[in-house]
């Protein structure tokens, strides 16, 4: 019996837990000898496949050379190229990087430059606006700007006065931006948002011209807007950011996942030169207080510029177009089946929401298939009744077409 306590796992179901001993490209090798395909690119972080050999290098040259050091007050090699190509291929206006550990720490930090940048000018702010069915980690202060549910229920009743913002679905965008304008105008530090798909939402869709408009909304009132591009970040959309498809650039930008090709964990938070400007002063009152004891560890920075060097060397937007364009092929198969209700596509991220009595996340349908993918040699972990298919950019045809050959039998089981 291991001791060990699985994050997202009902233990009590008795549900096999896969032990990994290898990975390679989008291929994962289990210690009684199974091959697996990878198709969430372990929890969407794997961009280039596992174990990419300029990642695992990078990794292995720095980890024999420099592996840590405190990052208050002192600096290093490879977080500064990490800021300086980051500098090269975001947004110009994102003029400072702050690093941290994970998807949900960049969110702790960007809530913090909020909070701190409206106490720093004087006019104290604390309301966030967040959007419905959003997502941002499970800290608690990123829990609590996420939809209220299943995943945070047992936490109530969390932190932050919140505000939610609804989701525009099909038709209802206008409801959405007159929540966001009477909720700016009554004064908000900030509104968050998951740029133009919302990811364990339900993997749910919404126009870049409405992002557009959220976006303009805000900059008329004065709100910092938040874009959370830790899942959405690194080509998973099509483009290098999903807020590019608007035409947006955020006060804040929060990305980690792919930062690092999804080797190691790291995450960084990028701002405008006003929040940091908000921050610099002679008063170390002022200051950001924010730090974990590994920030910026050099090793995890150096599997970042490595990815960085690979986006800078490698056509890998030509490979999300690749991928990109056989997700919509594959999908056009179950879209008219009778079991499935629902289908969106995003640049390399395909979904489909299965006919379910009970649909949401606690749905029956999820335990059950999860093993029957699993019986099929795929990594697949549907949202519920939402399967979602979101492999790293170098998967092969032959895995792809397994993958959905999967999909296909299971809506086939249950119609
Ligand atoms: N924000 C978004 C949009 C995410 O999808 C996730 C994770 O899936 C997070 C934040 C949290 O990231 P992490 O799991 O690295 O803490």
């Amino acid at each position: 019996m291991s001791a060990i306590w699985h994050p997202f796992t009902q233990h009590g179901l008795g549900e096999p837990i896969p032990h990994v001993v290898r990975a390679e490209g989008a291929l994962l090798f289990t210690a009684d000898g199974r091959r697996i395909v990878d198709g969430i690119s372990s929890w969407w972080v794997t961009t280039h496949g596992h174990c990419h050999p300029r990642i695992s290098a990078a990794i292995a040259d720095q980890a024999a050379r420099l592996d840590q050091i405190i990052f208050a007050g002192w600096t290093h090699g490879p977080a500064e190229e990490v800021a300086a190509g980051l500098a090269a291929i975001m947004p110009a206006e994102l003029t400072r990087v702050f690093f941290s550990d994970s998807g949900s720490t960049a969110v702790e930090v960007a809530l913090k430059m909020a909070l701190g940048f409206w106490r720093n000018r004087g006019e104290p702010r604390h309301r966030i606006l967040v959007l419905e069915h959003g997502y941002h980690g499970d800290t608690i202060g990123a829990m609590s700007v996420g939809a209220r549910g299943v995943f945070n229920r047992a936490y109530e009743p969390l932190l932050f006065d919140v505000a939610t913002i609804p989701f525009p679905a099909g038709g209802a965008e206008q409801a959405t931006m007159d929540a966001l304008e009477r909720e700016c105008r009554a004064g908000a530090a900030a509104f968050i948002v998951e740029p133009l798909i919302l990811g364990a939402g339900g993997m749910l869709t919404y126009a870049p011209e409405t992002l557009a408009r959220m976006r303009a909304v805000c900059a008329q009132h004065g709100v910092l807007f938040i874009a959370d591009e830790v899942m959405t970040g690194w080509g998973r959309t099509g483009t290098l950011l999903g807020a590019e498809q608007a035409g947006i650039v955020p006060d804040i930008l929060c990305l980690s996942k792919g930062l690092t090709g999804g080797a190691v964990p790291l995450a960084v938070t990028m701002a405008t030169e006003a929040i940091w400007d908000a921050h610099l002063s002679r008063d170390r009152a002022d200051m950001f207080f924010h730090s974990s004891s590994y920030t910026a560890n050099p090793v995890a920075c150096a599997a970042a510029a490595a990815n960085l060097a690979i986006w800078r060397d490698e056509p890998v937007l030509d490979r999300v177009a690749a991928l990109a364009g056989a997700q919509a092929e594959a999908l056009a198969a179950p879209s008219g089946h009778p079991a499935v209700s629902a289908t969106r596509i995003l640049g390399t991220v395909a979904a489909l929401d299965l006919v379910s009595d009970a649909p949401g996340y606690l749905s029956d349908l999820g335990p059950a298939l999860r093993a029957h993918f699993l019986d099929a040699g795929l990594l697949l972990r549907p949202l519920g009744n939402t399967v979602y298919v979101m492999p790293p950019y170098c998967i092969g045809a032959e895995d792809l077409a397994a993958i959905w050959s999967a999909i296909g039998d299971a809506a086939n089981r249950i119609a």
